[in-house]
């Protein structure tokens, strides 16, 4: 999907002009506005308008075609109905989903879900933290999710987000063909990291989170004592040296896996495990493929943690391509989630 953008300008009697205190939440409503023609376009017009000199703001509204984003994320909103400085509008995130069109809600439920676990992963933020509106009013709102009445549970909704969160690619807009099989080869869970410890209580000896499992098996492999552990808590796997009985498919060494092309010489030092940026001015991951948000450019290196599916190298729009599976903050080095994106080798070049 896109996010269009139409950010309001400072000065308008809707905007608090002012940051969010922290980002700490994703806050879902719909928009109650059941006329036909109130998209998100419109609503993108109505905010950049000034709301009708109304206190009344958002950040994005996503509707069965279209996402439209109205104020920059790190930006206070009025739309909790718990006061200027009540925690809903100082420290979340607002989407509304539309209701213009019955037939479409669940499409623009979908694209809602698409757009929450890529602001999750931008921010750092589990799906423990994506609340209802009436999380800090008491509103019924959303209130097609909260009753279910129209398809789409707020479980639901949990779940579509969740689905996203996967390590799978980003989706592809709807009317073309997924980018990636849906059984994708990493055995990754949907949210939960592996976290590599000495002991599970002992949560001070972590030596690191993981999205992939095969990650935190090397990072255990390296640490004589310690151990890979679920996000629940169970051990999956204990370091090399201290108990072979436990289950390790022998995996040959990354640098054994054959790269992914021949026909590029310059980037063909990209392998998995290489940490790479994305070349300044890319458009899209892979020719014809889903925008790239400018954050995921400029804020962010990444990890190549595959690059062959199923054995075989990747090709998307006609380039090879490797999977970004972690990102690492190029301010703090940190590093997370990543996009989960195949994206064109000829775009990456070694951070
Ligand atoms: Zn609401």
């Amino acid at each position: 999907m896109t996010i269009n953008r139409k950010i309001c300008p400072a000065g308008l009697k809707n905007n608090p002009n002012k940051n969010l205190t922290a980002i700490k939440h994703i806050t879902i409503h719909c928009t109650g506005n059941y006329s036909a023609s109130a998209t998100a376009k419109s609503h993108a017009d109505y905010v950049y308008g000034g709301s009708g000199g109304a206190q009344t703001s958002w950040h994005y509204t996503i509707d069965g075609k279209e996402i439209w984003q109205h104020f920059e994320d790190s930006r206070s909103c009025w739309h909790a109905g718990d006061g200027t400085d009540g925690p809903g509008n100082t420290t979340s995130i607002a989407l509304e989903i539309c209701v213009n069109d019955k037939a479409a809600f669940k499409k623009a439920c979908e694209n809602a879900a698409w757009l929450t676990a890529g602001l999750l992963k931008k921010h750092g933020l589990g799906v423990d933290k994506i609340v209802q509106h009436n999380n800090w009013s008491g509103k019924n709102c959303p209130a097609e999710l909260r009753s279910g009445a129209w398809g789409v549970t707020w479980a639901g909704f949990l779940e579509m987000v969740k689905k996203e969160l996967a390590p799978v690619p980003v989706p592809a807009p709807s009317n073309t063909a997924p980018v990636a099989p849906s059984t994708p080869a990493p055995p990754a869970p949907a949210v939960g990291m592996y976290r590599v410890r000495k002991t599970w209580a002992d949560a001070a000896s972590q030596k690191g989170a993981f999205i992939l499992l095969a990650n935190a098996k090397k990072c255990a492999d390296e640490n004589p004592g310690f151990s890979v552990f679920d996000s629940k808590g169970a051990a999956v796997y204990s370091g090399k040296t201290s108990a072979p009985a436990v289950n390790n498919p022998s995996q040959p060494p990354s640098s054994s896996v054959p790269p992914a092309s021949s026909s590029t010489p310059p980037s063909d030092v990209i392998k998995e495990g290489s940490l790479v940026t994305i070349k300044p001015g890319t458009k899209s991951y892979y020719p014809g493929g889903p925008k790239i948000p400018a954050w995921v450019i400029s804020d962010f290196s990444h990890r190549v943690t595959q690059v062959t599916l199923n054995g075989k190298p990747v090709a998307k729009g006609g380039k090879a391509c490797v999977l970004l599976g972690k990102k690492a903050s190029k301010k703090t080095g940190k590093e997370s989630a990543g996009v989960n994106t195949w994206v064109d080798k000829d775009s990456l070049k070694m951070a």
